[in-house]
């Protein structure tokens, strides 16, 4: 089932991301940045024309991506940040706003898949490692954007959470707790800030071909193959796919969406 599921790819980056956005004069910061979703959108942001500050744990990776996009004429910075640091986030806050003078747009995208266990085997170390990268990291991000967001009178998060935020998988359930907390944090948050001029939502990615996904694929295949067979769009999604949902919430396009969590699964949830 799970060979012909991949057999049929029918995406193309030259039909489906077509940038609209005019974000021109705008400032994007994208906390994991280096790669998969967060690279993507990241890339994203720079075409429609918005000043970008690339964010993640791998200095050397993120440095490379904006490399790439500076030689590509587009305007970004890159630094080092490990969002279980809350110093290192209050940092790279502080740091878009020296070079750029503002913040118009933040992605929280930074996140780990715990190992496949059974629930009554998983350490201690693995579930804190999780949590505090997807969850409290998420948490460190938004405190200090929104510190600087506040302060203006303006902006839009948009957060990373994931299917799995929605609903439970087998053995993944302590990423299933950190990815519905993310999107906990979304709506309360969101709620407080909405009449203040600040948008807060979240992307729910269902399965997308990303590095982390290859992963899974081949040390979690039972798992893997149960989460592909409710895909029904019958692919994987690309990493572009999400950026375009990224994009669109922060957009004026979205003015009147407030708190909530998209789904961009193919119809995962929706079966
Ligand atoms: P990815 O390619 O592994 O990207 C995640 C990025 O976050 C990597 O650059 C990673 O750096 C970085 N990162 C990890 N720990 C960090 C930390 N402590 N501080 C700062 N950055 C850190 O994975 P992806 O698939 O694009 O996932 C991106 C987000 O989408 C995650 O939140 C994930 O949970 C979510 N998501 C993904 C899928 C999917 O199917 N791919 C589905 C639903 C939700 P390193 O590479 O150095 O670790």
């Amino acid at each position: 089932m799970t060979g012909q599921l991949f057999t049929a790819p029918v995406y193309s980056k030259e039909v489906y991301m077509d940038p609209i956005y005019n974000f021109q004069n705008k400032v994007a910061l994208v906390v994991g940045a280096s790669s998969g979703i967060g690279a993507a959108t990241a890339r994203a942001f720079a075409m429609s024309g918005a000043s970008v500050m690339l964010a993640d744990v791998n200095e050397e990776a993120v440095i490379q991506l904006v490399r790439e996009l500076v030689s590509e004429g587009f305007t970004a910075s890159g630094h080092a940040c490990d969002v279980t640091d809350e110093a290192q986030v209050a940092a790279i806050v502080t740091r878009t706003v020296e070079i750029y003078g503002r913040l118009d747009f933040a992605y929280n995208n930074a996140g780990v898949q715990a190992p496949a266990s059974d629930f009554a085997d998983l350490s201690a170390e693995d579930y804190d490692r999780v949590t505090s990268i997807n969850q409290r990291g998420v948490w460190a991000c938004m405190k200090h954007e929104l510190q600087q967001m506040r302060a203006q009178g303006y902006g839009a998060i948009v957060n990373c959470a994931s299917v799995g935020g929605l609903v439970g998988n087998p053995e993944l359930a302590p990423y299933n707790g950190t990815k519905h907390g993310v999107l906990g944090l979304t709506k309360g948050a969101a709620l407080e800030y909405a009449a203040r001029g600040i948008r807060i939502n979240a992307v729910c990615p269902g399965t997308i071909n990303t590095p982390m996904v290859s992963a899974m694929m081949e040390t979690q295949k039972e798992a893997m193959d149960d989460i592909m067979i409710r895909q029904v769009i019958n692919r994987l999604g690309e990493p572009e796919e999400v950026a375009a949902a990224v994009l669109w919430l922060c957009s004026p396009g979205a003015s009147f969406v407030v708190g909530i969590g998209l789904p961009v699964d193919g119809g995962f949830t929706a079966n």
